[in-house]
């Protein structure tokens, strides 16, 4: 009859239940397992590192406008919010006066004339280098803090810290004396040996220190864009704002 008694006669166990190993072998063996785990340790970062570096690629391409390589409207809105942090606090509000000095940000939204006729006449393809040649424009004439995106379709967005929109539509030209209107010249785009002159519309708001920021820029935004309209709509190529006095358009 088989015996039930544990362990079993030719076990190489001690009758105390420990293994007959060598206290070298033992250790021989936590070395090796410690090994292992290094390894793996070491391949587990390797592999965090690779997918944090992927993660900060994709969190760019997600800001980033595939064709022209600047912002795009969440790269814009996303730095802006980041420039303008602790702008409108209500100790700044208390004090009566901004963190940091600034008392005004100027939004404009501009739009490339006529484009859908320049698309038919030239083709996508050229009318994409052409948005191409935009960016890189205004990206060339915005300095330091401003901020320049690609707003969507044939539309392009700057925002101006501290700067308000009498002091931005004298930097592109406008003289309110001599009834001069501001635009933004672009330089003739070559391509492939030919030359196109396109024509840009811009219409400017400015919202100043205020604790209800998303309110303010918000209101900026369609500010802006009612400005844009009325630029389209007094002939384009030229920069409007809905409050500052306009000199009667060019003919
Ligand atoms: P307006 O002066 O009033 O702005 O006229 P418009 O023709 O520019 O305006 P509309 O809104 O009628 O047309 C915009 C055009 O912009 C149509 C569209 O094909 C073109 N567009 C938008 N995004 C792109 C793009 O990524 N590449 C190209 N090539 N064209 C684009
Ligand atoms: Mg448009
Ligand atoms: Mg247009």
């Amino acid at each position: 009859m088989k015996s039930d008694k544990w362990p079993p006669e030719d076990s190489e166990a001690k009758p105390d239940g420990v293994p007959a190993e060598t206290a070298e072998e033992l250790k021989k063996k936590t070395d090796e397992q410690r090994g292992k785990f290094e390894h793996i340790f070491g391949d587990l970062q390797v592999a965090g590192e690779r997918l944090v570096g992927e993660n900060q690629e994709l969190q760019g391409h997600a800001t980033i406008d595939a064709l022209t390589g600047i912002r795009n409207r969440r790269g814009f809105e996303e730095t802006l919010h980041t420039a303008t942090a602790g702008f409108f606090t209500p100790e700044a509000e208390r004090r009566g006066e901004s963190e940091k000095g600034i008392e005004h940000i100027t939004i404009g939204l501009f739009d490339v004339d006529h484009f859908k006729d320049f698309n038919d006449k030239y083709g996508h393809q050229v009318g994409d280098r052409v948005l191409q040649a935009v960016a890189q424009h205004l990206s060339s004439i915005g300095r330091g803090s401003d901020i320049v995106a690609r707003w969507g379709g044939e539309e392009f967005a700057f925002a101006w810290p501290g700067a308000n929109e009498k002091a931005v539509l004298q930097k592109f030209g406008m003289d309110l004396k001599r009834g001069q209107n501001a635009r933004i010249e672009i330089p003739k785009i070559k391509i492939d040996d030919q030359e196109f002159e396109i024509t840009i519309s811009g219409g400017l708001s400015t919202f100043p220190h205020k604790p209800d920021f998303e309110g303010a820029v918000e209101a900026a935004y369609g500010d802006a864009d009612k400005a844009l309209y009325a630029a389209k709509k007094a002939g384009r190529n030229r920069i409007m704002s809905l409050t500052e006095e306009m000199p009667t358009p060019e003919e």
